[in-house]
């Protein structure tokens, strides 16, 4: 069990975690639980480190900000031994989850379950401090925002869990943002493959790199709210899923910008030129569309994080060696994105988009598609009336 920030967001919030654990262990169940820091914690203690000084040590930054999820590891102990439940609270160096070095993000390599499952085996409640780890010099390590996601599905598959449940403030995973699209719908089930997708194109349920995790090791994650008492969306094998929708869910991204480098010249290694300086400088670059040339010269478009636009840019100007006419940005843009596995063996699923799109009159300015997902970029005003529409035109509204 995984509780989020607005799920211990108090001490009354923990003693009804508390109550939901007991409530497990009185089924019969033997339950890890990993938490997050009280809700605005995190952002607190990031916070404190930016005061002190704009440049930091991270790992000095992870030591402070990993300790938001002790706090309500131990006091969740605490409240379990107050309903007569055995308990303990782990930091991540305790049990140990071991981390790179990449301090602020680390990615976990490797969990030793023994030292929580000899635990849990006479009968004691093992109560995880979620975001953090161990670094190679012994040093704490945190493993990026949203990262408790991330250590519940990993210790779900160090322990080998039935499953790993993640309470939240929402009740599932819906068909697109319930807040923008009225009728969108809470999935029963979704493949993980969709899920990825789906949190990687900003769905903000969980950390992406969880569901990468419980992809490759096959935990079946569902995700739950924390205040009433209903089964979730469960994240699982696509083979578990009986009846597959074409269309599982349209997500959107507002991190976007659009940078066009106009009238590149058109011959072999001007991509490795243009794109060369920006992976070095480590900045993520996703949809690229290049135009067939004319007079000998042609237009690259690619889209970036939008927070990432102004250091693209001057990485492009200061170290980008390819001579261009001009450069244009757009920062008021979308990414929308219909994904679904039904696609693979379906054609047309784009064309639908696209028509929809069309009867709205909202022009696509780029274009990309995977197996599973396609993806348009547009003017960010038509983010409420695309999603609805294609909500609309793939079926997906409830009944
Ligand atoms: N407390 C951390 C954060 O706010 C980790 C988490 O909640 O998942 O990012
Ligand atoms: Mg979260």
């Amino acid at each position: 069990m995984k509780f989020g920030g607005t799920s211990v967001g108090d001490i009354a919030r923990i003693k009804n975690v508390a109550r939901r654990v007991k409530a497990e262990v009185d089924r019969g169940n033997e339950v890890a639980v990993v938490v997050s820091a009280m809700s605005g914690v995190t952002n607190q203690l990031v916070a404190y480190c930016n005061d002190m000084a704009s440049m930091y040590d991270q790992r000095e930054y992870d030591a402070v900000v990993a300790t938001g999820e002790q706090v309500t590891s131990g006091l969740l102990a605490i409240g379990l031994q107050e309903l007569g439940i055995k308990a303990r609270s782990w930091a991540g160096w305790q049990i140990p989850i071991i981390s790179d070095d990449a301090h602020g993000k680390a990615r976990i390599i490797d969990i030793k379950g023994d030292n929580i499952l000899a635990m849990m085996a006479k009968g004691h409640v093992a109560v995880v401090a979620g975001f953090q780890g161990i670094g190679p010099e012994d040093r704490v390590s945190t493993l990026g925002r949203g990262g408790s996601d991330t250590t519940a599905v990993a210790v779900a598959a160090a322990l080998k869990a039935d499953r790993c449940d993640i309470y939240t403030d929402v009740d599932g995973v819906y068909t697109t943002d319930p807040r923008i699209v009225k009728s969108a719908k809470k999935l029963d089930k979704v493949s993980y493959e969709e899920m990825l997708e789906m949190a990687s194109l900003g769905a903000k349920v969980l950390q992406t790199r969880s569901v990468e995790m419980a992809m490759k090791h096959h935990v079946r994650v569902q995700v739950l709210s924390s205040f009433e008492d209903k089964p979730g969306t469960l994240i699982c094998d696509e083979d578990e899923i009986v009846e597959q929708a074409l269309v599982s869910g349209i997500a959107y991204s507002r991190d976007e910008a659009k940078v066009t480098l106009v009238g590149v010249e058109d011959q072999p290694g001007i991509a490795a030129g243009i794109f060369g300086p920006l992976a070095a400088a480590n900045i993520n670059v996703d949809m690229i569309v290049q135009n067939t040339s004319h007079d000998g010269t042609t237009d690259v478009t690619v889209t970036t994080s939008r927070t990432e636009l102004e250091h693209a840019l001057k990485v492009v100007k200061d170290n980008m060696k390819v001579p261009y006419r001009s450069i244009d940005t757009d920062k008021a843009v979308v990414k929308v994105s219909v994904i679904g596995v039904g696609m693979r063996s379906h054609a047309g699923v784009a064309q639908t988009m696209f028509q929809a799109l069309a009867d709205k009159k909202i022009n696509i300015h780029v274009i990309s598609t995977s197996e599973i997902k396609v993806s348009v970029l547009i003017s960010e005003e038509y983010t409420e009336l695309a999603l609805r529409a294609l909500h609309t035109a793939y079926g997906l509204d409830a009944a």
